[in-house]
């Protein structure tokens, strides 16, 4: 229900594609058709008053000539029993022609004087109306009152003498009624708006649709992203629709496959630490279960087996220890504690340390300070890359060998090197050394204290510190391990 509302929200707040697409095709749709509509049916209007005041201007230019012909205007006296009968054949025709477009026509003499008005009022009055006086001057007028719904017009009555001059003797001033006009108009615009609403039907309609089918593939891809949120399918999403739906489609495939990587290794290492933390537990128990199983072992075997049992407890703090190490440096970045550090008497102080390690294996330390560097790190973790890098170098050295310290820089990093003379790490190996609870043998590294923890948390420090860390070896004669740091800490 709140889903349902949210989507209706979205629709009216037109957050939703699909409602702009929609909005778009109508308005393309509509607009230019309510418009040309509009359009066509003024213009229709337009010639229609044209049209009909043509009409009514040769009806009345055959009448003015008939008023010429008849000296109407020259000789114009009503009550002459001599003019009467022809006079009254024109008064007539004028009426006719009144009646018939239902208007008025009043002839106006060449002083102004009405002579002549179909609706009696206006005869013997004087017209000096701007149009009476342009038609006089030779200009013909014809306006369209739509206010008052009449069309006015003037007609010259043009007497053209024998050598050709023409005299302006008097003017018609008609206005008809636009009735019919309006009467077709009527009809017209009722069918116009009657095809309105059927394109504005058709047009919403299609629209729908179309909105519809365009936004289909993005409807497509959230039910398939949902069906894997909700687990029925691990299957990639491959809506190929559109090029944009097919970026979504690849960049969500690759997020799964992503997650999937970090889901599997966070299993892989799950059981990687239960398996190493049950190590030392099994052998205490063996060690242990075997003790009671002889109520007759002598002393020396129960301290031998306690012993035993004791070393079994280290390794297993060890693990934990580097395990949290670990985790404490795999949450983030905040955790950094940065301070101005003097690199080669961190080093120092370092090696000073791990003297004693070296010296049960004879294995010779030397330092070498190519610069004096001081450094934005942490210096506990720091210390930590320090460590783990010559504690390896020492503990997978030969007897006698050497392990050499080189610290170095330049203006933006410096480099903590340790070289060794020892095993060295097969080529195959050199991609995995960084993976928890790798180990290139086993039992070696085991036997010598290792936890396979040491060179992934060296890592994470070095990462958290913006830096990189390189391995080369060969085998049997040796690795070198660089470690390259800015010299300033450079956070999120
Ligand atoms: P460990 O605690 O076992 O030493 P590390 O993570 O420190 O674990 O190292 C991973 C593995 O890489 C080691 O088990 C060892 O096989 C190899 N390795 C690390 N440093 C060296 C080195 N200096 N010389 C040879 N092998 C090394």
């Amino acid at each position: 229900m709140k889903a349902e509302f949210s989507k209706i929200w979205d629709v009216v707040r037109m957050r939703s594609l699909r409602a702009r697409i929609f909005l778009i095709l109508v308005l393309i749709g509509t607009v230019p058709s309510v418009f040309m509509e509009s359009v066509i049916v003024s213009a229709y209007q337009k010639r229609a008053v044209e049209q009909r005041s043509a009409v009514v201007q040769n009806q009345l230019k055959i009448l003015a000539n008939h008023l010429i012909t008849n000296e109407f205007l020259t000789d114009y006296n009503p009550n002459s029993p001599k003019k009467q009968r022809s006079h009254e054949i024109i008064e007539a025709e004028l009426e006719m022609l009144a009646n018939l477009y239902e208007g008025r026509v009043m002839i106006i003499g060449g002083n102004y004087k009405v002579l002549l008005d179909t609706y009696n009022i206006s005869e013997g009055k004087t017209m000096i109306s701007e149009e009476v006086v342009k038609c006089f001057k030779g200009e013909n007028l014809s306006n369209y009152d739509s206010e008052h719904g009449y069309i006015e017009m003037t007609t010259p009555i043009v007497n053209t003498a024998d050598d050709g001059d023409s005299l302006i003797r008097g003017v018609m001033l008609t206005s008809i009624s636009d009735s019919v006009i309006i009467s077709m108009m009527k009809v017209l615009n009722r069918n116009a708006l009657s095809l309105e609403i059927v394109t504005i039907i058709l047009v919403i309609v299609f629209s729908y649709i179309i909105s519809g089918i365009l936004t289909g593939p993005f409807e497509r891809i959230t039910k398939a992203i949902g069906a894997i949120r909700a687990g029925y399918t691990n299957e990639p999403v491959s809506v190929y629709s559109y090029t944009e739906t097919k970026h979504i489609s690849d960049a969500f495939n690759q997020l799964l496959s992503k997650m999937k990587v970090v889901d599997d290794s966070r299993k892989e290492f799950v059981s990687n630490v239960s398996h190493e933390l049950k190590t030392p537990l099994t052998s205490m128990k063996v060690l242990s279960d075997s003790l009671l199983a002889d109520p007759d072992a002598p002393a020396e075997l129960y301290r031998e087996f306690m012993q035993d049992i004791g070393s079994e407890i280290d390794r297993e703090n060890r693990i934990i220890t580097d395990l949290l190490a670990l985790t404490k440096m795999d949450m983030n970045s905040s955790d950094i504690n940065i301070s101005s550090v003097d690199i080669g008497e961190l080093a120092e102080t370092i090696l000073k340390r791990l003297r004693p390690i070296a010296r049960k294996k004879d294995v010779e330390l030397v330092l070498e300070e190519n610069r004096e560097i001081t450094a934005d790190v942490d210096e506990v973790k720091m210390s930590l890359i320090m460590t783990n890098l010559v504690e390896n170098a020492i503990k997978y050295n030969k007897e006698h060998g050497t392990v050499r310290v080189l610290i170095d820089g330049d203006i933006q990093n410096f480099i903590f090197r340790v070289e060794d003379t020892g095993c060295g790490i097969p080529e195959e190996s050199l991609p995995f050394i960084y993976d928890r609870f790798y180990r290139v043998d086993k039992s070696h590294s085991r036997e010598i204290g290792g936890t396979g923890l040491g060179l992934a948390i060296t890592r994470s420090a070095v990462l958290l510190h913006r830096g990189t860390i390189e391995a080369e070896s060969t085998e049997g004669s040796g690795s070198i391990f660089t470690v390259t740091i800015p010299l300033s800490y450079v956070g999120d």
